[in-house]
């Protein structure tokens, strides 16, 4: 089956000639659970932009299910991310004045989805993570890992084939953090494929695939486990 997500030979060069990715390669089948890891500076966080086409590579491709994303208009592009793509972060970004369900509703706000069933499908969300009894609670109710599940809900919510989270236990101690890992493996089983960038080497090697990046380039690819994507 032609992957979910393909990166090809690409590269990014910022001004300055920083090479920030060099020649990196890279195919994730459906329901993949992947773990980019390096030192600071390796690459990790550009090949995760690319990967979620925030960014465009300098040379080389990025293929969403087969096709080249740097044929699509900003505004294609943007259709295309909305609805394929979640995003996770370390900071978790959710407002502060609005409750976890209204947080998760605006995941669907540009889906073209009506108010009021906006907020079933971010009720769905919430208990999909296990916080369905905290639907009313403020971000400030709540603790670390549960407005972690939060945004994993707002993220997962128009249901995108792909999570991309940057160090989304960055925040969380030890327990939490792994909780937060079992869940994304539980997403996975359902079918999203994740994308985790860590350096904890713990939550590293929890995961089934590990991509190693040093200096921009992929120094080891684990490669897809057997049975997954087929
Ligand atoms: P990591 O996520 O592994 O810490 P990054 O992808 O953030 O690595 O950065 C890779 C390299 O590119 C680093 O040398 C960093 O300083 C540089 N870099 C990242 N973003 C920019 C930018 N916008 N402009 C110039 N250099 C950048």
């Amino acid at each position: 089956m032609t992957p979910v997500l393909a990166v090809r030979e690409a590269s990014r060069t910022y001004p300055g000639d920083v090479r920030a990715l060099r020649d990196v390669s890279l195919s994730i089948s459906d329901a993949e659970m992947l773990a980019i890891v390096g030192p600071s500076g390796s690459g990790k966080s550009t090949l995760l932009q690319l990967m979620g086409t925030l960014d465009r590579p300098t040379s080389g491709r990025i293929e969403l299910r087969g096709h080249d994303v740097a044929k699509l208009s900003d505004r294609s592009l943007s259709a295309l991310r909305s609805r394929w793509i979640g995003f996770v972060f370390q900071q978790f970004f959710l407002s502060d004045g609005v409750s976890a369900v209204d947080n998760v509703a605006t995941g669907l706000l540009y889906a073209g989805v009506p108010r009021r069933l906006r907020r079933t499908r971010a009720l769905a969300a919430l208990e999909r993570v296990g916080l369905g009894h905290r639907a009313g609670h403020f971000p400030g109710e709540l603790s670390g890992g549960e407005r972690q599940r939060v945004a994993i809900a707002r993220a997962v919510v128009n249901r995108p084939a792909i999570l991309l989270a940057d160090e989304p236990t960055g925040n969380l101690d030890t327990t939490t953090g792994a909780s937060i890992l079992r869940l994304l493996g539980e997403l996975s089983m359902d079918g999203t494929t994740i994308v985790i960038i860590t350096h904890d080497r713990e939550i590293a090697a929890g995961v089934p695939r590990r991509i190693e990046l040093l200096d921009g380039t992929l120094r080891l690819d684990t490669g897809t486990p057997v049975g997954v994507g087929r």
